[in-house]
């Protein structure tokens, strides 16, 4: 495997390699749908334990920078016990519906985000966050559309598309 593309992370340099690669990304998704699940699965997240393995979260930040989790009624009740708040509090105060009925925060960065790349709620922080980039859950067939829309957020998901253009493509 390579070493990781960055060790300084540019989020805009990943934006315009990504936007570069767009059709071969576009071909390879095409040729995973393809692949049996079980073995799609066990790639996928093999190479997402060597590359989180690689990457300080903490240096990069840039899916809390850039793009929001769905929120849940479970998140909002988690983080409103955190902040000692109400429900209603939180929403009124951190949150927007979109148009698929799922809330987000309304802009990036996140609100919870510090300048040191640390997330204030941490602990109570939504599900979509503790299993962001996703690419280490099971059934990887049917969130490729996550995976194709997070090589431009996320190197670490750069990473495991490379390899797998090389294996696959
Ligand atoms: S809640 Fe925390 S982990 Fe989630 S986007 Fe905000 S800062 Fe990032
Ligand atoms: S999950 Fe990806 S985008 Fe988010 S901080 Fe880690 S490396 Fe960066």
């Amino acid at each position: 495997m390579e070493n990781m593309e960055e060790l300084v992370f540019d989020p805009e340099s990943l934006k315009q390699r990504a936007a570069g690669e767009k059709k071969q990304h576009q071909l390879l998704f095409k040729k995973l749908q393809k692949i049996r699940p079980s073995i799609l699965d066990k790639r996928i997240t093999s190479l997402h334990d060597y590359y989180m393995g690689q990457m300080n979260c903490l240096d990069c930040g840039n899916c809390c920078k850039s793009i929001s989790p769905a929120i849940n009624d479970k998140d909002i009740d988690r983080i409103a016990k955190y902040l000692k708040k109400k429900p209603s509090k939180i929403v009124e105060q951190y949150l927007q519906m979109d148009e698929e009925g799922d809330y987000i925060f309304p802009s990036q960065p996140c609100p919870f985000l510090g300048a040191d790349n640390y997330c204030s709620i941490y602990e109570a922080r939504p599900k979509a966050c503790r299993e962001y980039p996703h690419t280490d859950r099971s059934k990887q067939g049917k969130i490729l559309n996550i995976t194709y829309n997070n090589i431009a957020v996320c190197p670490v998901v750069y990473d495991i598309v490379q390899e797998l253009k090389k294996e696959f493509l």
